[in-house]
């Protein structure tokens, strides 16, 4: 439920994603000097190429023979910069529904309201989604969700949460590790890794920390699965029943949980929004990418028109032909073409670049 002292933005679009279609078709809109809000549920830009590949070099984005895909994040955020686009990471944009008219001649308001409760009023969406929202995987132990939020964290809790307390960190992977090893240093009284096996998907120098940890003791690595979950008599969160590799039963007492199991996309809320969809990709006329709702656009790997292709090049495309109709259906007419290399407004609104 949205507080009422929660204050709207009003802007003229709002874009729901910050991979490379979000933040080139803030880029375009910027051109199109449409105030413009990015909202991401990751805590940093760049979707896919950020999250799945950040590392590894992509080779066909026009003029960059070999881009990481981090590189091309910061790219794209740099190319940003002049407009002064502002971003809202880690939130999820939950709701979104009609508020006003919405008729070509006056165009209607769209609100969107993020599952952090920021609230946008926009005269336009794009909804550059890509394979959904990034979200922490759950722990799939039975009744586990009615301490979320008190004892049980798939975000970063606050220190006063886990100073003096017993701490358990489950998963396998880089992020598990680490906030181990932080919480381990930064005064958690104990800390329990729990992970299926004692071997962790992290690099050499990474292992050779937590094994140092846990050889001074520091952490305590827990092996097995989790398959309940056991309430004090205050209805407090006592301890997790383990399932260990033996199939034996031991129960790990623990004052809060923290599951890092990894991300995983989910298209989510956007599938409820009553736009048309096909096999889970938002239908658009590809000439505007207009959604089946006015005034909501969509582009990237999330639309599909006969003859998509799920390349980056192509949501730099979608990005632009966006950027236009949402210019010209705001302003109730055509918008000319303009060069950035001759454009004396768009070099003023550029100047600084580069
Ligand atoms: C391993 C791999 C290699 C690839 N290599 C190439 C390549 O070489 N060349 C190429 O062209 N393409 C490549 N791709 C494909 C390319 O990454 C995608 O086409 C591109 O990322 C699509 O961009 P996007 O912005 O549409 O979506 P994404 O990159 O998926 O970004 C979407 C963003 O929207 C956010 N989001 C979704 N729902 C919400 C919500 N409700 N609220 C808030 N935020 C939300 C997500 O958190 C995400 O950050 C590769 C993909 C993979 C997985």
């Amino acid at each position: 439920m949205a507080t009422a002292a929660a204050a709207v933005i009003d802007t003229d679009v709002v874009v729901i994603g910050a991979g490379p279609a979000g933040l080139y078709a803030a880029f375009q809109l910027g051109l199109q000097e449409l105030d413009t809000h990015v909202v991401d549920s990751l805590p940093h830009a760049g979707g896919q190429c950020a999250e799945l590949y950040p590392d590894k070099p992509i080779y066909d984005v026009p003029g960059l023979p070999a881009v990481s895909g981090r590189e091309l994040t910061q790219r794209l955020l740099q190319q940003l910069r002049p407009l002064a686009v502002p971003l809202h990471l880690g939130q999820v944009v939950a709701h979104l529904q009609a508020d006003g008219v919405d008729a070509p001649s006056a165009p209607g308001r769209w609100r969107l309201r993020t599952a952090g409760e920021l609230q946008f009023a926009a005269r336009a969406v794009v909804i550059a989604a890509g394979v959904g929202a990034f979200l922490p995987r759950r722990l799939a132990v039975p009744g586990l969700q009615a301490w979320e939020g008190t004892q049980v964290h798939y975000d970063d809790p606050p220190p006063q949460s886990w100073l003096d307390r017993h701490v358990v960190v489950t998963g396998g992977g880089e992020a598990a590790v680490r906030l181990a090893l932080r919480l381990a240093e930064a005064g958690a009284a104990r800390v329990t890794l729990l992970h299926r096996t004692d071997r962790f998907a992290i690099e050499a120098a990474l292992d050779e920390q937590l094994q140092s940890a846990i050889g001074a003791g520091w952490i305590r690595l827990c092996l097995g699965q989790p398959i309940g979950a056991l309430a004090g008599e205050d209805g407090s969160l006592q301890a997790l029943e383990i399932a260990t590799e033996r199939d034996e039963r031991l129960s790990l007492p623990l004052d809060l949980l923290l599951p890092r199991l990894g991300l995983h996309p989910r298209l989510g809320p956007i599938a409820d929004w009553g736009l048309a969809l096909e096999r889970k990709h938002l239908l658009v006329d590809p000439l505007t990418l207009q959604t089946s709702h006015s005034g909501i656009h969509a582009i990237g790997d999330v639309v599909h028109y006969p003859g998509k292709r799920k390349l980056i090049v192509c949501a730099f495309h979608e990005a632009t032909l966006a950027a236009f109709a949402i210019a010209e259906r705001l302003r109730g007419g055509p918008v000319p073409l303009e060069y950035t290399t001759t454009s004396p407004r768009l070099l003023a609104l550029l100047r600084g670049a580069g």
